[in-house]
């Protein structure tokens, strides 16, 4: 809306401009409500063996399921929620309840898997995301094995004292640590010896060419030795074909992650898949 001296010209008014404006605001202005209100939760996304194809773990992704404005993904909130330091809140919530779901599980005799968290590169920052965690996991006696630390390569390029001393105690503490995202484009290969990650995950673009440029299988292939060499696992995102996924269990990748096997679902749906016979648990605990 543009005032003037003469009047105000509707002429200027942006719809889309001002709705977005609207929905950021709404965000930030909603975070600690939409925690509260439990309008945040993690779904699950299968993650499978490459040989057998059971099931061996879980990513949980965040999602805002809002009064107002309905079905939110992470595209729709993260970058907004990290611009305005908040990011961790969001975290944390999704932390708090993947550790309930594990523990409701381990009660009540359901097969169950690890997880794996996303964090932000801010919430090294924002709060002792270390501290945050192991409290959380002893305070719903989850076992260590079975909550994963994801951090993603662009966490890297910053921080690089913090994040450093933190997955030192991560890992002192029992936590396995993945790098995402790997190949996305902020990594340099040093990150792979200056860091100790036990898995790497294949960012989905190097799949993105795979049926028309050939070069991109050599460089999958490349890449899984590569982290064989230096003693990581490998896992690779968006796996959307059979081809795909045949490949990648020739060349050595040991876990697959992708719409062929799964999208993110709420965890009553991972249950229901796996009473229903389509995922068989490779490591569940009952
Ligand atoms: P990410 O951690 O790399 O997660 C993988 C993303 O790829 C997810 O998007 C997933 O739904 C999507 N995906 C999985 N398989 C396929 C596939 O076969 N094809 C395609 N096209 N996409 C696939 P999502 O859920 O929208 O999450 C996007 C990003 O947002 C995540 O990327 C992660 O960086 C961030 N994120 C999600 N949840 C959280 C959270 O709880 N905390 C933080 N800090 N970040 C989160
Ligand atoms: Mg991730
Ligand atoms: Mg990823
Ligand atoms: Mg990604």
């Amino acid at each position: 809306l543009i005032r003037h001296k003469y009047g105000i010209y509707y002429s200027e008014y942006d719809e889309e401009t001002h709705k977005k404006y609207h929905k950021r605001q709404y965000i930030v202005n909603h975070i600690d409500q939409a925690v509260q209100e439990g309008w945040i939760r993690p779904y699950y996304q299968p993650v499978v063996w490459s040989d057998t194809k059971e099931l061996c773990g879980c990513e949980a992704l965040a999602r805002w399921i809002d009064p107002k404005y309905g079905f939110l993904s992470p595209g729709d909130f993260i970058p907004i929620l990290e611009e305005h330091r908040l990011i961790h809140k969001l975290d944390v919530a999704i932390f708090e309840s993947v550790c309930k779901d594990l523990r409701s599980h381990m009660d009540s005799g359901k097969p169950f898997v690890p997880v794996s968290l996303n964090f932000s590169r801010l919430d090294f920052e924002l709060m002792d995301a270390v501290t945050v965690l192991n409290d959380l996991v002893t305070k719903y006696n989850v076992p260590r094995d079975y909550i994963h630390v994801e951090v993603t390569e662009s966490a890297l390029t910053d921080n690089m004292d913090i994040l450093k001393q933190s997955m030192d105690r991560f890992h002192e503490l029992g936590f396995a640590i993945w790098l995402d995202d790997f190949g996305s484009g902020y990594s340099s290969l040093n990150v792979l010896k200056d860091y100790r990650f036990d898995v790497l995950k294949i960012d989905m673009k190097f799949l993105s060419s795979f049926d028309t440029n050939p070069k991109s299988k050599d460089i999958i292939k490349s890449v899984v030795d590569l982290a064989k060499k230096v003693g990581m696992k490998t896992l690779t995102e968006g796996v959307e074909t059979k081809e795909q996924a045949e490949f990648l269990n020739v060349v050595g990748c040991g876990r697959l992650q992708g719409y062929l096997f799964g999208k993110p679902l709420p965890v009553a749906d991972i249950d229901d898949g796996i009473e229903t016979g389509k995922y068989t648990v490779s490591k569940a605990i009952i």
